[in-house]
């Protein structure tokens, strides 16, 4: 397949796409708020030709942007939201709030939504071009840190007019199509009985004891779940600052990961169990509130099989001596054990010669489709539900965790808007091999049958739970 007009029609207009990413940098509007970012994506991309309908799903800030008619359809999964009290001076290599206390772009959202608007305008003009059947749809998704928004257009049926979905990820690696560990945010609240702490601790029955105890629980039950599992917390009410007073209330947020949804739900179960064990120690009640919940990213073979064949076609990108210098600074601090990580995962994909590729501030390695569980994400949600293929490519210096404001840092640098544009070509060739070849669909229908296992996709999120609840 010739991808030269494709070529063509990203670089042409690359130039508006770094104005737009910057701007969005500038604004770093968290989950749910994310209105100028919003409108800026919806006014380019009806100035492009694109039918655009906004507040989709009951979310003010989410929309769609349609262009084209008949099958297939393709959609691209945008986000745009920011981090709060990220905010970093772009290109500063020490820690420099632009505004101390204020929202930041250390998950790289701004080139997320960007990089798949600049495919889906590729795209359209490959569309109008060739006098092909397929439409192309734009998602501005909002709230995905922490507000699970796709999990709401989900409920809301917005993706199923698709037949297949592609995202990608920022990061300081490339990686063909990953995977996502399902995660579960559950607030536990305890409830005591207040009392002097000096007169008559006897009376007393203590909530914060209970957060304390479950914690200690949760802590020996570590040794005893799954390795892939991840449990974190943060104590968000301790009951008051009075050491004299026996706190009568305390709250405990859980996060609770695991790589499949059952598992999620055990686990879950386990810990809850801790808690009422706790509550009945200490003699206090516990009431456990799900709020939110992520659903892990289900891979699809033939999409993953598509991109690989881009990324190799692509990497590794050229970076200038300029360039290399800039991200050498960012390496040089960067997270060693994360790139010891990649090298040994190398190992195991190419051999020593792979690990190598992994040195310096830039690396030249990239990896294939891989199992490999990055975080969590409500992508996973979207694929449960319409074949997805979800990736990672490189914008940051080798070594450069996201949420940090040493990603808030590089998110305005030539290397970032190389990695957005590179984002940009892998998915507008996977989806212009789909408009080509139709019958794809059939395969990539069938990986996702596989995929499911019949298995069908449920949320925990409670049915009464709306959009900007979770936070
Ligand atoms: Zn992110």
């Amino acid at each position: 397949m010739d991808y030269q007009f494709l070529e063509e029609a990203i670089s042409k207009k690359h130039e508006k796409f770094v104005e737009i990413a910057n701007e969005i940098w500038g604004y770093a509007e968290l989950a749910y708020k994310e209105h100028n970012s919003s409108e800026l994506q919806q006014a380019f991309l009806k100035k492009e030709g694109f039918e655009v309908e906004e507040g989709i799903a009951g979310i003010e800030t989410a929309f769609l942007a349609k262009f084209g008619s008949g099958k297939p359809v393709i959609g691209y999964l945008g986000e745009f939201d920011a981090l709060p009290e990220l905010s970093q001076k772009a290109n500063e290599k020490v820690h420099s709030p632009l505004e101390e206390g204020a929202p930041g772009h250390g998950c790289g959202h701004h080139l997320l939504g960007t990089g798949l608007m600049q495919a889906a305008v590729a795209v359209k003009d490959y569309l109008e071009e060739e006098k092909l059947s397929g439409t192309v749809i734009y998602f501005g998704c909002p709230a995905e840190e922490g507000g699970a928004g796709k999990a709401f257009m989900v409920r809301e049926g917005v993706f199923d007019q698709c037949d297949a979905c592609l995202a990608w990820h920022p990061g300081d690696v490339t990686v063909s199509s990953v995977s996502t560990l399902s995660n579960a945010r559950v607030f536990f609240n305890f409830k005591g009985i207040s009392a002097h702490a000096a007169v008559a601790p006897h009376l007393g029955r203590s909530a914060l004891d209970s957060v304390e105890l479950m914690n200690v629980g949760v802590n020996y039950l570590r040794e005893h779940m799954i390795p892939e599992a991840r449990v974190h917390y943060a104590v968000t009410d301790t009951g008051g600052n009075a050491p004299n007073v026996v706190q009568a209330k305390a709250q405990v947020l859980y996060s609770i990961r695991a790589p499949r949804f059952d598992q999620l739900t055990e686990l879950i179960e386990r810990v809850s169990n801790i808690a009422k064990g706790a509550a009945l120690m200490c003699g206090t009640e516990v009431e456990i509130q799900i709020v939110s919940n992520y659903a892990d990213v289900l891979q699809n073979k033939t999409l993953d099989g598509l991109i690989y064949s881009h990324v190799k076609e692509i990497f590794p990108l050229d970076y200038t001596e300029e360039e290399l210098n800039y991200a050498k600074d960012f390496y040089e601090v960067g997270e060693k054990a994360g790139i010891e990580m990649y090298k040994n995962l190398a190992r195991q994909f190419m051999g020593e010669a792979g690990s190598q590729l992994f040195l310096g501030p830039m690396a030249k390695g990239y990896f294939p489709p891989s199992p490999m569980k990055m975080g969590s994400t409500d992508v996973g949600d979207v694929s449960w539900n319409v074949p997805s293929a979800w990736i990672s490519v490189q914008t940051f210096a080798l070594g450069t965790p996201i949420h940090t404001w040493q990603a808030v840092a590089q998110g305005k640098s030539q290397i970032a808007y190389k990695g957005m544009q590179a984002a940009a070509r892998i998915l507008a060739r996977t989806a212009v091999d789909i408009y080509n070849n139709p019958q794809l669909l059939e395969k990539i229908d069938e990986d996702f049958q596989t995929a499911l296992g019949g298995r069908k996709y449920q949320s925990l999120i409670p049915a009464d739970t709306k959009p900007g609840m979770i936070k």
